[in-house]
């Protein structure tokens, strides 16, 4: 497949000029980080308060059977002190976190970092009063609501490892996670209101226990007053606790490898595996990504749009920003109410510079018309990003145009729960965007293309294969829960020497890198290698698709076939000759070979809770294989699967 050509934006002046890194800053600091590691990450560790200072940098093994990840080891820290006590003498009242509702009629709330240092330290007050000390796991099943930035950094203030599970998750998927990690408590809230409908948190909570130890105690925040049963002993009530709870607590001296969280991942390509993130590096590598890849300054209101159940919404709405003394905005709402503008209504109310969001959320509302945009003031963005799989051009240019109005710089950041923070992005005073391209690695970050099949490293320019990474940096993951065998298996094993990232990817003619995909959806179509998410961009890009997923299917004749799965937009409806339209599309945008052999009309497709698509799913739907779909607890809406199902397209 030969690389599509593609738009290049350069970095405009102004942004250049104010930016904390141009071009030739990172390229000097970029050397400077892979030549002396040792060097570069122990100026950078100088960001973070350590209680007690490192003397060793990093000791790392990846040798296979004995992989081993230690950062600034002898060192100690807290990172609660780091994300709140630091900031309260230079900026005690200015707000930490700008928190918007569900409903915006109901008023928004701004908490002060002194204020936050109350709250955190009266929750960990009551932790403690329940029994929780360092070490023991504490479960959060919260909404969107300033109490659960409370809830983890009162956890990291007393030592105690958070796990959080979206509140989106079912009794299920709650109490496996928290028998996984043998929690002591479990946070969680009345009710969780999002888009105009409550989920009751607290009976999920109750059902989940009914397959829990007797031990688990549950501490309930009000959020809606709703009723709920309560169990004395077990059930204790935050609200009526926190009136009592001490102002102070004293945070404690953290080892820099001691865990900071377990965090479970989207479970996109199969069963979820609990990632463990520990203190020292991880704080280290979410600050320094978080003020750099979005070009934060003081002063500036910065929003994340991801929830606190996935990693972007620790590192980049709490750790990250809070470490760097930044105002962040936790929205407890969704993109789609009261209706398709609210994004644009909440940067306007709330003069936003920074916007990160992920690619599902950019087409979704691409779908529904640029009206919803342009009745908003969105003059106080300087920056867009974007985050969670490959972003389309279309997608993209939609995203530049209408909402950045082609001023705001996109990083498209490429990374995973695995990874902690940023692995690859462009930064925005340094280096140009091209639409879906990931661009260049972050520091530290030594990216290597690998052929598939030998495993053996691809030089130069204009190559693709899988994406490996070749040493350690301070951010990634240490082990999964309890099962370190499958930490070695799953990163190390396969590409010996190597993390192996799982996805697929091109380094252009520049040298700038492109995410093409997980390497499983790779497709072999008569001999030619193609990532599904070029056919995929292809199809979006006719005016007619909103969404589309392609994945492969055994075919007689050329190995493999390509299924296509497409979602049309609102106004269109399905017809034979739209049909043959796509189809013709396809192959004058990628070239015969990328010619869909199937194409099925899909009002919905198969999504991850975080938004991304389940592939593996729609390859078992395509293969006519339904019996054994995997493990589907992390599915959005279970029903787009039966539909899926019974509409399933004859193979022609
Ligand atoms: P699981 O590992 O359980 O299958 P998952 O990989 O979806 O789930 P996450 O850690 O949430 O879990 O997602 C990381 C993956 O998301 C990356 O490996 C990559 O495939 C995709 N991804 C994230 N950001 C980008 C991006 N900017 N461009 C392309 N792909 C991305
Ligand atoms: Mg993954």
């Amino acid at each position: 497949m030969t690389t599509p050509e593609s738009a290049v934006y350069p970095p405009s002046e102004d942004i250049v000029k104010n930016a904390h890194v141009n071009a030739a800053k990172y390229d000097e600091m970029y050397a400077q980080s892979i030549e002396n590691p040792e060097k570069f990450w122990a100026e950078q560790a100088e960001r973070i308060d350590w209680i007690k200072p490192f003397t060793k940098v990093k000791n790392v093994s990846y040798d296979f059977g004995n992989v081993d990840i230690k950062w600034f080891e002898d060192g100690q820290l807290n990172v609660a002190a780091n994300c709140i006590d630091r900031h309260l003498e230079t900026r005690g009242d200015q707000t930490a976190i700008i928190w918007e509702p569900d409903d915006p009629s109901d008023e928004a709330k701004h908490i002060s970092y002194k204020e936050l240092h109350l709250r955190t330290c009266r929750m960990a007050n009551i932790l403690e009063s329940m029994g929780v000390g360092k070490g023991d796991r504490v479960v959060i099943y919260l909404p969107m609501i300033p109490e659960a930035a409370y809830a983890m950094l009162a956890c990291a203030r007393i030592g105690a490892i958070h796990s959080i599970v979206f509140a989106g998750f079912s009794p299920d998927a709650l109490a496996a996670r928290i028998n996984g990690c043998d929690a002591k408590v479990v946070i969680t809230a009345d009710e969780a209101p999002r888009g105009g409908r409550k989920t009751p948190l607290k009976s999920n909570a109750d059902a989940a226990l009914l397959h829990c130890k007797e031990s688990v105690k549950c501490l309930v925040v009000r959020r809606t007053g709703g009723q709920t049963t309560w169990i004395d002993g077990r059930d204790h009530d935050y609200n009526e606790m926190a009136l009592e709870a001490n102002d102070y607590c004293k945070p404690a001296a953290m080892d820099a490898e001691d865990p900071l969280f377990i965090l479970y991942t989207s479970g996109s390509t199969g069963q979820p595996k609990g990632v463990v993130h520990t203190t020292g590096g991880y704080l280290t590598y979410a600050a320094l990504t978080h003020e750099v890849t979005f070009d934060y300054h003081d002063g500036d209101i910065y929003w994340c749009t991801a929830d606190v159940g996935w990693v972007t919404g620790h590192s980049y709405i709490v750790y990250g920003p809070l470490a760097n003394g930044a105002t962040t905005l936790m929205f407890e709402g969704v993109p789609t109410y009261p209706d398709a503008g609210r994004f644009w209504a909440v940067c306007e109310k709330h003069k936003v510079n920074q916007f990160y969001t992920a690619p599902t959320a950019i087409r979704a509302l691409m779908g529904q018309g640029t009206e919803f945009v342009e009745k908003y003031d969105l003059s106080d963005l300087k920056l867009l990003g974007t985050v969670g799989e490959p972003i389309n051009p279309e997608a993209w240019n939609w995203y530049n145009d209408v909402v950045g109005k082609g001023k705001c710089p996109i990083v498209d950041t490429w990374w995973q729960t695995e990874t902690g923070g940023h692995l690859m992005t462009p930064l925005p005073g340094a280096h140009a965007t091209k639409p879906g391209a990931a661009m260049k690695p972050f520091f530290g970050v030594e990216p290597v293309v690998l052929d598939p099949q030998s495993g053996a490293e691809i030089d130069g320019n204009g190559v693709e294969g899988v994406l490996c990474i070749k040493d350690s940096w301070p951010g990634q993951m240490r082990t999964v829960w309890g099962d370190h065998e499958r930490f070695e298996k799953t990163y190390f094993s396969d590409y010996k020497g190597y993390y192996f990232t799982g996805d697929g990817c091109r380094r252009d003619a520049d040298g700038d890198y492109w995410i093409t995909g997980r390497v499983d959806d790779v497709i072999n179509v008569s001999g030619h290698r193609m990532g599904t998410a070029e056919v995929e961009s292809a199809l979006v890009a006719h005016a007619a698709v909103a969404e589309a997923a392609v994945v492969g299917y055994p075919h007689e004749i050329k190995g493999q076939g390509i299924y296509c799965y497409v979602t049309l937009m609102n106004d269109r409806e399905p017809s034979d000759e739209l049909l043959k339209e796509l189809r013709q599309w396809v192959r004058t945008e990628i070239g015969p070979i990328a010619s869909p052999d199937v194409i099925q009309w899909a009002p919905g497709l198969p999504k991850t809770r975080s938004g991304k698509i389940m592939r593996r799913i729609l390859r078992k739907i395509a293969e006519n294989d339904f019996g054994s779909l995997g493990d589907t607890s992390t599915l959005a809406d279970p029903s787009v699967v039966d539909d899926l199902i019974s509409n399933r397209a004859n193979k022609g």
